[in-house]
């Protein structure tokens, strides 16, 4: 087992990693810039250093910064969390160069599936279920562009390969507007991503984001957990997850995840991992793969029993999973709902001294997050703050526990989201379960609550 592991992120998942190595008896080492020095998980760790200044490219993406840390501590492995190089394949290899262990997948797994079109062909030689699309980049050439874009059929959507967060990514409804839409999302993806790289798929009206968690050891073993519903959206990103899925049965939950621990073996997939759908009309379409923990795995966690970073960890270490397919079974309903630090309406970033928090508590209810009383929201990063997950018998027991936890919990001295989700979790349409990735955009620009 890994005896030493260093935690290359921040805020809550830091905390979450943290709390999964001291449960494991590992001892853990704190990387943070000048502007975290008081985050909670720094506060709580074995050792700590400073690898920067705010700014994230001088800091939590600094690689070099990171691996001396790595060096100077004698950690054994690198935990990535999400976001910053936790999909980065080149930091990836720079850690195993360096002689630690990454806490995720091979390097070169991380490459086919973070180039969104080398995935999509991977997958689909895997036989897992595309959205219907150009096959691969778009060339320049003008007329075969229009030409692949009346055989997919209008609306369609033009996506970055190397896109991500939401970012690079553009719905052309009329024929007419094909070719400069290309060209607009190709220099985007271009500045915004550092590759021009773009391909086409047809725009699903009305889909639900479903997705497959999934873990694989270092031995050939790969499970399935289940699913989450990730379709209450705001611009691509996620606002609250739920698992299972609305309305899926079991043998569909069974035979798409089937689908997805088969293309892990295929493609020699190690560690925690999600495939992200779209699900229209009893449809599953792959849209991409996340080769790293996600901020909705503990809905996964409440319903299956199984801690996820502690078994990246396990994989990590060598050791087999310790569970067969079989072993896996759901109980009762999830929900998360993000707190972020940001104008309930508006959704203005909100950062600033938390002048007073209160987590809420009771059966079924568990709290992700790094707050404290005093402790600053600092303005430089993702304006998640807490991450309140609720799990009860049924689905409606887990939305009332979670209507309770957002009345009990306190944050005073910034703005949050909190407001959003009381309306949302009482909203009946999404009470009545299966709201698309468009529900939540059309309810705020209605303007009802
Ligand atoms: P990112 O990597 O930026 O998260 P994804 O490819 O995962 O991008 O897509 C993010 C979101 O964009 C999806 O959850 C969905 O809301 C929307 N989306 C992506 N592809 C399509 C599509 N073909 N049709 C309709 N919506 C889509």
């Amino acid at each position: 087992m890994l005896d030493k592991i260093l935690i290359a992120n921040r805020g809550e998942i830091a905390l979450r990693v943290l709390r999964a190595c001291r449960e494991m008896g590992i001892r853990t080492v704190a990387v943070h810039s000048t502007a975290d020095r008081d985050q909670q998980h720094v506060l709580l760790a074995d050792e700590t250093v400073c690898i920067g200044p705010p700014s994230s490219a001088d800091s939590y993406l600094n690689m070099p910064a990171i691996i001396s840390a790595a060096e100077v501590t004698n950690a054994k492995g690198i935990h990535p969390g999400y976001g910053f190089l936790s999909e980065n394949a080149d930091f990836a290899e720079r850690v195993e160069s360096s002689g630690f262990v990454f806490i995720g997948p091979r390097a070169e797994t991380i490459r086919l599936m973070g180039d969104k079109v080398s995935a999509i062909r991977a997958m689909k030689e895997a036989g897992v279920p595309c959205v219907p699309g150009s096959d691969g980049p778009l060339g320049q050439d003008d007329k075969e562009n229009l030409r692949l874009g009346r055989k997919i059929g209008f609306p369609i959507i033009i996506k970055a390969a190397a896109g991500g967060g939401g970012r690079g990514m553009r719905v052309v409804h009329e024929e007419s507007e094909l070719i400069k839409s290309i060209n607009l999302t190709r220099s985007e993806a271009k500045s915004g991503f550092g590759d021009d790289t773009v391909y086409m798929e047809r725009y699903l009206q009305n889909p639900r984001h479903v997705e497959i968690q999934v873990l694989a050891d270092q031995h050939g073993n790969a499970i399935h957990l289940g699913e989450r519903d990730c379709s209450m959206q705001r611009r691509h990103q996620k606002i609250i997850e739920e698992a299972p899925a609305p309305g899926i049965s079991d043998e569909e939950r069974q035979h798409i995840g089937d689908i997805c621990t088969q293309a892990c073996q295929r493609i020699n997939y190690r560690g925690a991992g999600t495939f992200e759908f779209l699900y229209e009309d009893g449809e599953f379409f792959f849209i991409e793969m996340n080769t790293r923990v996600q901020v909705e795995h503990p809905v996964t966690e409440m319903i299956t029993g199984v801690d996820i970073v502690n078994q990246q960890i396990r994989i990590a270490s060598g050791e087999k999973l310790p569970y067969s397919q079989e072993d896996i079974v759901v109980r009762g309903h999830a929900v998360e709902c993000r707190i972020n630090a940001e104008h309930p309406r508006t959704f203005v970033p909100s950062p600033g001294r938390i002048s007073h928090y209160h987590a809420p508590g009771g059966p079924g209810i568990r709290v992700d997050s790094h707050l404290y009383s005093g402790y600053a929201v600092p303005p430089f990063y993702d304006s998640l703050v807490c991450k309140l997950i609720a799990h009860g018998d049924t689905r409606a027991s887990a939305l009332n526990r979670m209507h309770t936890a957002l009345g009990e919990l306190v944050v005073e001295g910034i703005n949050t989201n909190a407001e959003l989700h009381r309306i949302l979790v009482r909203d009946e349409a999404f009470r009545a379960g299966g709201t698309n990735i468009h529900y939540l955009e059309q309810k705020l620009a209605s303007g009802a609550d």
